[in-house]
C-alpha cells in the first residue's frame, strides 16, 4: 500500500516536472510585461523598447510589453517586480542603479543580489554632461570657476535618488567641491524636456537620451564621463581631460526576472536576449544613440551576477565616502 502511494506521488511529481517544463517550452502564451523603472521616452526606456521589439522577433509569438514606473530613482518599480509572481510574465529592465541604490536607501524594498533571476547584461552606455542653450559658459573649464561663484543660482537636474544622473551629479559635485541644487524626475525624459525649456539648468545623462539634442544643437554638451573620447562626439572632451577626477562612469542595462522564475523560462529569456543583441536593427538603432550591445558571453545570468556584484562592491564605498543617503 505504501509502495503504490510512493510510486503515485512519483507519477504526480513527474508530471509536474513534465508539465512545468511543457509549459516553459511554450513560453510565453500571453503577453509579458517589461517594467522600466523610469519615465516613458528617457534612456532606460528606449534601450527596453529596442529590447523589447527585439526579443518579440526572437521568441516567435511573444509580445513585450513597457510598463514605466518611474519613481524615488527607479526603486518603486524594481521593488514591484521583486514582488511580482515568478512566472516569467513580469520582468525588469533597469540600469547601473541597481547596484547604486543599496548604499543610497537605508529602507530599500528589496535586495538586488537575493530576489532576482539575472537574464542578462544589454548594454554600456557613456553620459554627457549637459546645461541648457542659454547657459551663461560653454565649456567644462568656463563652468567649474563659474559655479563656484555661482552655485546658489544653478539647478542640476536628475532622475531621483539612486539614478544614473544623480551618481554623476555626486561625483560632479564632489569633485568641484560645491553644492548644487539638485531637482528630482520620474525620469530623465521630463528632465531633459525642462532643460531643452529652461527650467532646470544642468542635467548629467545617457547619450541614449542626449545624442539628438546634442547633435540639433539644443544644448550645450561641456563633458562626457568615460575614460575615452566618444567616436560620435570626437569634439567632446572627456571630464578628466578637463581637470574632474573620479570620473569612469558608464551606465549598463540588464534584464532581470523576480527570484523563483522557473529556469527553463529563464533560459528561453537568455536565448531570447542573445539573439535580440545579435538583431542588426536593434545593433543599428544603438549605433546611433551612441552605445552597443554587449557580446554575448555577457548576456548571460552568470556574468551579471559577477558584474553586479562588483557594481555594488565599486560604488557602494564611493557613496559612503559621499555621505549621502535616503529613507
Ligand atoms: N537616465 C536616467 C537616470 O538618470 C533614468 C532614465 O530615465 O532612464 O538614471
Amino acid at each position: 500500500m505504501r509502495q503504490a502511494k510512493l510510486a503515485a506521488a512519483a507519477i504526480l511529481a513527474a508530471g509536474l516536472i513534465v508539465s512545468a517544463s511543457a509549459q516553459a517550452q511554450q513560453y510565453p502564451t500571453r503577453p509579458v510585461s517589461v517594467v522600466v523603472p523610469f519615465a516613458a521616452g528617457g534612456p532606460t526606456d528606449t534601450v527596453a523598447r529596442n529590447i523589447a521589439d527585439a526579443m518579440g522577433k526572437a521568441l516567435p509569438g511573444a509580445n513585450f510589453i513597457v510598463e514605466n514606473l518611474g519613481g524615488a530613482g527607479g526603486t518603486i518599480g524594481v521593488g514591484k517586480v521583486a514582488r511580482a509572481t515568478p512566472d516569467g510574465y513580469t520582468l525588469l529592465i533597469h540600469h547601473i542603479g541597481m547596484s547604486t541604490a543599496p548604499a543610497l536607501y537605508r529602507k530599500l524594498q528589496f535586495d538586488p543580489l537575493k530576489d532576482f533571476e539575472y537574464i542578462g547584461l544589454i548594454n554600456e552606455v557613456p553620459m554627457t554632461f549637459l546645461a541648457k542653450e542659454g547657459f551663461p559658459v560653454g565649456t567644462m573649464k568656463e563652468l567649474v570657476p563659474y559655479l563656484k561663484a555661482n552655485a546658489a543660482k544653478v539647478s542640476l537636474a536628475n532622475a531621483g535618488i539612486g539614478s544614473a544622473s544623480h551618481l554623476c551629479g555626486l561625483l560632479f559635485m564632489s569633485a568641484i567641491q560645491t553644492e548644487l541644487t539638485t531637482v528630482p524626475y520620474k525620469g530623465t525624459a521630463p528632465a531633459i524636456t525642462d532643460l531643452l525649456g529652461g527650467q532646470v539648468d544642468l542635467l548629467c545623462d545617457q547619450t541614449t537620451n542626449t545624442m539628438q539634442h546634442i547633435k540639433a544643437g539644443k544644448v550645450k554638451a561641456l563633458g562626457i564621463t568615460t575614460p575615452k573620447r566618444l567616436d560620435m562626439l570626437k569634439e567632446l572632451p572627456t571630464l578628466a581631460e578637463s581637470g574632474l577626477t573620479g570620473f569612469n562612469v558608464s551606465v549598463w542595462h540588464a534584464m532581470y526576472a523576480p527570484k523563483g522564475t522557473p529556469k527553463p523560462v529563464v533560459d528561453r529569456l537568455v536565448a531570447g536576449l542573445q539573439q535580440s543583441l545579435k538583431n542588426p536593427d536593434l545593433i543599428k538603432r544603438f549605433a546611433d544613440l551612441g552605445t552597443e550591445p554587449v557580446s554575448a558571453d555577457k548576456a548571460t545570468p552568470e556574468a551579471l551576477q559577477k558584474f553586479l556584484t562588483a557594481e555594488i562592491n565599486k560604488w557602494s564605498p564611493v557613496i559612503k565616502k559621499a555621505g549621502i543617503y535616503a529613507d
